[in-house]
């Protein structure tokens, strides 16, 4: 199961009577909390969900600060306060641009300063001009300038998005692209028929392989020439050997039926066409060789056609019961799809006969586990344990001695798996980097023979 999808998290922080529960009211949208004009009224934390412009995040208010000294940074409320902290994407930190800076205010920044987390510096009440000295001084503290807003009149909140987004904008996306993927249920889908396609150049014995599989001359005996002008399924039950398990598998056949219309010519052009229209249908498509004539540039062409509309790709070799020079054969056909097709890694590679059988049941219980990893999903937490690694590992460049910033990443989609990467600067991000990544995904979270789609997106 997924985790569910997490928005950023921003804390509230600042000394007693600066607004931070108007703020939270406001940003939150609804008149939740108490608000007076005594400091300490905020005694516990608060939460709620906030919006700036469609930049969606949770929000704490915290009761940090509050004492009746308010030179002091009292034990107690500290403690909570760092323990609101260590979750957040974010601190506001506010102050009162009316009354200027005071020692607390000095305190709280310098511990803020100790802590990772970023910090957007907050001048509240600056409606008018009033506010205008507090916020010049305010530049002392080293957090830049500040977000000049009034939160009782919302005032200055486009400021106080354009401070966040940089900061909480790639989180709150991919938050919400996880919100919006359907649920589906991988686990219905993984019970569903295989719907497996059999393409391949003309001669190469699909027709043979498919009636071996349906163990009948169905496709001889088949609809008559002109009927069947695209595919045809076929559903039908295979027996796993391994477990004993019956198993439904839709054969999808696109070549059969084509002699039997009598098209002779192009039909090597056709091979491709018909690959084409098997994976609209298709989940696995095994693409069969003829060992008789090893790998041709035409079997790349195909392989590539479907891992480029994300289909889950398998190879088998057949006619090995006239194979010369098996081994050999073999592996000069693994080395040339390792060099072909740069979008999988160890695309899965069988030996069978349609003539005699042989392979085909472990051709087929590979096809169950090619589209499992073709429907998997990584859970967000630990997608972004391996990202951190990575990026850990080999940082992004910095090009102009700017770094490039990689912030989170998400599994958009399934089937096949698609990957989001959120930053900044990702225009410059290298070809190179970007295939260090999915590499990555591939080898690291178990993606090898399925096509991989990395998107990268800059907040904006
Ligand atoms: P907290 O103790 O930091 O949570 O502060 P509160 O939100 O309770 O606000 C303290 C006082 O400041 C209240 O009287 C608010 O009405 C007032 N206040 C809050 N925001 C503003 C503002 O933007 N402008 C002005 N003039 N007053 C504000
Ligand atoms: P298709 O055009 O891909 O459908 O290929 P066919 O199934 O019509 O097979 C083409 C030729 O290869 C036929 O003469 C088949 O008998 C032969 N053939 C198919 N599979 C095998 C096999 O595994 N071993 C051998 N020796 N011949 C095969």
């Amino acid at each position: 199961m997924r985790a569910s999808p997490s928005k950023p998290t921003v804390i509230i922080i600042g000394r007693p009577n600066v607004g931070k529960s108007t703020l939270f009211n406001r940003l939150v949208g609804k008149r939740l909390a108490l608000v007076d004009d005594q400091p300490g009224v905020t005694r516990d934390r608060r939460f709620g969900e906030a919006e700036i412009a469609g930049l969606e995040f949770q929000i704490v208010d915290t009761a940090g600060w509050e004492d009746e000294d308010p030179d002091s940074l009292p034990g107690r409320m500290r403690k909570q306060t760092e323990v609101s902290l260590e979750g957040a994407d974010a601190a506001l930190f506010v102050f009162d641009s009316r009354v200027g800076l005071t020692p607390l205010d000095e305190e709280i920044a310098r511990w803020l300063r100790s802590q990772k987390v970023p910090v957007v510096l907050v001048a509240n009440k600056a409606e008018g001009k009033q506010g205008d000295a507090g916020i010049y001084e305010s530049f002392s503290l080293g957090f830049g300038e500040p977000a000049a807003v009034s939160a009782e009149h919302g005032e200055g909140i486009a400021d106080l998005f354009d401070h966040l987004w940089p900061i909480i904008g790639a989180k709150a996306e991919a938050a919400e692209i996880e919100a919006e993927i359907d649920e589906e249920d991988e686990e219905a889908l993984l019970a569903g028929p295989l719907q497996l396609a059999i393409v391949g150049r003309p001669n190469a014995g699909k027709s043979t392989l498919i009636n071996r599989l349906l163990g009948e001359d169905r496709l001889l005996t088949g609809p008559e020439a002109g009927i069947t002008r695209d595919s045809i399924a076929i559903d039908w039950e295979w027996t796993d050997p391994k477990t004993g398990e019956p198993r439904e598998i839709k054969l999808i056949d696109t070549a059969g039926m084509r002699k039997k219309a009598q098209v002779t010519d192009k039909l090597e052009k056709l091979s491709v066409a018909d690959a084409r229209r098997a994976v609209d249908f298709a989940e696995v498509v095994v693409l069969l060789l003829d060992a008789t004539r090893g790998l041709e540039a035409q079997d790349l062409k195909i392989a590539n056609l479907v891992l480029e509309e994300g289909r889950a790709l398998m190879i088998a070799i057949n006619k090995w019961d006239v194979a010369d020079n098996a081994s050999s054969l073999f592996n000069g056909i693994r080395e040339a799809l390792n060099e072909g097709l740069a979008q999988v890694r160890g695309v899965p590679l069988f030996a069978v006969s349609a003539k005699t059988g042989k392979g085909l049941d472990q051709m087929l219980g590979a096809a169950f586990e090619l589209r499992e990893a073709w429907s998997r999903r990584v859970p967000t937490a630990a997608l972004n344990r391996w990202f951190d690694d990575a990026l850990e590992a080999n940082p992004p460049p910095a090009p102009k001695g700017r770094r490039i910033k990689l912030r989170y990443i998400t599994q958009a989609s399934i089937r096949p798996p698609r990957f989001v990467v959120f930053g900044t600067r990702l225009e410059a991000l290298p070809k190179s980097y970007e295939r260090y990544l999915i590499n990555g995904i591939r080898d690291k979270l178990g993606f090898e023979a399925v096509p991989v789609r990395v998107v990268l997106k800059s907040p904006k």
